[in-house]
């Protein structure tokens, strides 16, 4: 069922999205090559704490296999849902990290993919169509338009660009629940599917891979992984539709105050 969130409600989102946020930013002051997955999700874990709120994705799922970290952390051919380890970090990866938190009975959920150190310039390509995608599908999340024509957007910017666009998952509502109806796809057809009305809150989160769309799940029960092995990326927004334009609820800032390093030269680059 969807329901339309009222400006008190969207008030509280805003400040869990802006939550999550700051998390990422202290997140990306410690990539780099050698620093283990594992940490960044204690560096995570704890600023959440401090600030008075949950980790949403601990514990998610099913009761026999729950999701164990605070922040699911993907490193190159893993698209999402990769689990935290020791793993370390590369010269050339390329690591998409997504964080959820609930504060005050409301929840944030946003994605960023990081370079670490200097990366190949497919990688680069990669990123930043996929935010530029992103941006797209935030366009048309605008009041009268449908769920469709966000899908359409983002599909159609990466597939000019050659990349593949992952079909077995797709954005969704938020609020109240990390996941709430409607389904966001990163694919589909111009003017199909819900209208989107103002109060809406939605999660928009391009998956898009360098090779193929198809992905497979590791043993683990957890992990993405591309089919053919390509490198894929991640962005996530959480969004308000609105009259005229969509009032994006995160924000990428604190991010690039930190790394320096903007992948793309301005929002619709
Ligand atoms: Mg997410
Ligand atoms: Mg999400």
């Amino acid at each position: 069922m969807i329901y339309l969130k009222s400006e008190a409600e969207i008030d509280k989102m805003r400040r869990s999205a802006q939550l999550v946020s700051r998390t990422l930013a202290e997140v990306a002051k410690h990539i780099e090559p050698g620093v283990s997955t594992l940490k960044l999700d204690h560096v995570a874990e704890e600023f959440i704490k401090r600030h008075d709120a949950r980790a949403a994705f601990k514990g998610y799922g099913s009761p026999n296999n729950p999701f164990p970290a605070t922040l699911c952390i993907s490193i190159n051919e893993e698209v999402v849902h990769g689990i935290p380890s020791e793993r370390t970090l590369k010269e050339g990866d390329i690591v998409s990290i997504d964080c959820g938190v609930e504060k005050d009975g409301y929840f944030g959920d946003h994605a960023y993919t990081f370079t670490v150190g200097e990366c190949d310039e497919e990688s680069h390509r990669l990123l930043r169509t996929t935010l530029q995608s992103l941006y797209k599908g935030i366009e048309q999340a605008v009041h009268g338009n449908k769920i469709g024509d966000i899908s359409h957007a983002i599909q159609t910017h990466c597939e000019e660009e050659g990349f593949g666009v992952v079909r077995d998952l797709v954005g969704h509502g938020l609020g109240k629940h990390l996941h709430e109806d409607p389904s966001v796809p990163n694919f589909g057809r111009k003017g199909r599917g819900q209208r989107l009305r103002t109060g809406l809150a939605l999660a928009i989160e391009p998956m898009i891979t360098a090779g193929s769309w198809k992905v497979n799940t590791l043993d683990d029960g957890w992990t993405i992984v591309t089919a053919d092995g390509s490198r894929a990326a991640h962005f996530e927004h959480d969004v308000i539709v609105r009259e005229g334009e969509a009032e994006i609820l995160s924000t990428f800032d604190y991010i690039t105050e930190i790394t320096k390093k903007e992948i793309i030269d301005s929002r619709y680059g």
